[in-house]
């Protein structure tokens, strides 16, 4: 029986934050939890920032607010560059070192780009507001510059190209082909937006390979029906600043590349000695502490958890919330002298929103089956549950639904301004005699 335990935190993502929610409960716990960035931000509305629908402020989330009320628990700013396991220890990139009782490592993901080349560098993730907001600032950028020159266009200036076929290169799309076909033409009337594209790249066949046969042809449909051009059954070989070449030889040329294409374990997992399966993520025993290190947990993105069935759970908030919960639950199991428990997972099923009205969902264990707006009240009621668990006020939630539903081509003036690109990035000096195309 232990009377005072301390628990450092690594990442305020979806499992570090349920963590520390529900050990503030405890007063015999202290908990530090540290986060590169000092807030939570809510990934999976993170492409509504990337097509201007939402500000990065809405889906942000400050840790000294979240935590304000609860005199237990401390935030800290700082990137963990090293996890000693064995002293449960980790140093910060600003030379601190935190020492726990329990370390819970709940730092996420990071893209895996398969050693494509060219990819890491040229393609932009979809991971952080900073993704995000690269996003956003390189579609303003682009149509604002092909206005002022149309014949920039046959460099591909408006052809979009997504990488990866799963729910967030799919939800990428559709919203892309809302912003390009739906929105722009208002703010550019006199561009010819005509030949604007979005293309959808997948190695697979189909597009949400984790889905049934129907949720495949739906969401084909759908997207097609937003005018996305699917490129199925091909890779990426090369991604350069500006093409992307097919696994047949096709090229495309495009100035922009989202690339949805995978992810692997968070870096600091591969700096923490602890032992890493599939992904590069730290495999877990059921009450989810790592083997061997009875005091160390790892939750979410970086870890695989096992299922009921022994599988390893998907990477999904729902998943990260809930370990988060319940490994808090086994840390106080461990001060009341009890027993801990193994991970029992609420199955909430699989769903991907695919535009206004376009959505599909399978819910629960047994995969029901639900398509159009069902499937979209389903994704609905998960996210907003999701938003709410993690304490992030639903306001901004509210009023961006509202605009969603109701007026799907109104974007607020601030967000479609190009004055609010940090800075410019590309330099097209030369673009037409072949000298020099980006900066
Ligand atoms: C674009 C996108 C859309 C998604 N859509 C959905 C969806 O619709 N529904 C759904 O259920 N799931 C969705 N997901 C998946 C879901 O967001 C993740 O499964 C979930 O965020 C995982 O939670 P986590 O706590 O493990 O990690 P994260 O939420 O990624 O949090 C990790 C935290 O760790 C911090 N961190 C990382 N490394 C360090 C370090 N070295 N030092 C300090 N801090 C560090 C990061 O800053 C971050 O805050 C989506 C993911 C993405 C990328």
């Amino acid at each position: 029986m232990v009377d005072l335990t301390q628990v450092v935190i690594i990442g305020a993502g979806f499992a570090g934050v349920a963590c520390a929610r529900r050990l503030a409960t405890d007063p015999r716990v202290r908990v530090t939890i540290v986060d590169r960035n000092g807030y939570h931000q809510f990934q999976p509305l993170l492409y509504q920032i990337a097509t201007a629908e939402l500000a990065p402020r809405d889906i942000r989330f400050d840790l000294d607010a979240m935590f304000t009320r609860h005199a237990t628990v401390q935030a800290r700013t700082g990137e963990v560059v090293e996890i000693d396991p064995r002293a449960r220890s980790v140093r910060l990139a600003d030379g601190g070192t935190l020492t726990a009782d329990v370390l819970v490592l709940g730092a996420g993901a990071q893209p895996n780009f398969f050693h494509t080349p060219g990819a890491e560098q040229h393609a932009v993730p979809l991971y952080s507001l900073g993704d995000a907001e690269r996003v956003r600032g390189r579609i303003l950028e682009l149509f604002r510059d092909t206005a002022a020159k149309p014949e920039l266009a046959e460099d591909g200036t408006l052809t979009f190209v997504v990488v990866g076929g799963g729910p967030t290169g799919v939800e990428t799309a559709g919203a892309l082909a809302e912003i390009v076909h739906d929105v722009m033409p208002h703010v550019y009337p006199h561009l010819a937006i005509a030949g604007a594209r979005v293309v959808l790249v997948d190695l697979g066949h189909t597009v949400l390979t984790a889905f049934s046969d129907d949720a495949h042809s739906y969401a084909v449909e759908q997207l097609r029906r937003r005018g996305v051009e699917l490129r199925l059954g091909v890779s990426v070989k090369e991604v350069t600043p500006e093409e992307v070449t097919l696994g047949d030889g096709s090229r495309i040329r495009t100035r922009l590349v989202v690339w949805g294409g995978g992810q692997m374990a968070a870096p600091v997992a591969f700096r923490s000695g602890l032992p890493q399966g599939r992904g590069g993520r730290i495999d877990v025993r059921p009450d989810l502490t790592v083997p061997g290190f009875e005091n160390v947990y790892a939750l979410g993105d970086v870890a695989n958890i096992p299922g009921a069935d022994g599988e390893a759970l998907p990477q999904l908030g729902s998943v990260a919330q809930q370990a988060g919960d319940w490994a808090a639950g086994n840390i106080i199991a461990d001060l009341e002298g009890g027993q801990r428990q193994p991970f029992h997972y609420r199955d909430k099923g699989i769903m991907a929103m695919i535009g206004r009205k376009a959505a599909v969902a399978e819910i629960g264990p047994h995969r029901h089956e639900l398509k159009g707006r069902f499937a979209f009240a389903a994704w609905l009621g998960v996210h907003a549950q999701l938003l709410a668990n993690a304490g992030a006020e639903m306001r901004a939630f509210v009023s961006w639904l509202d605009d969603f539903y109701v007026r799907p081509a109104h974007r607020s003036a601030e967000l479609l301004d190009p004055a609010t690109i940090d800075r410019p990035r590309i330099r097209w000096e030369g673009t037409h005699d072949g000298t020099e195309h980006t900066g």
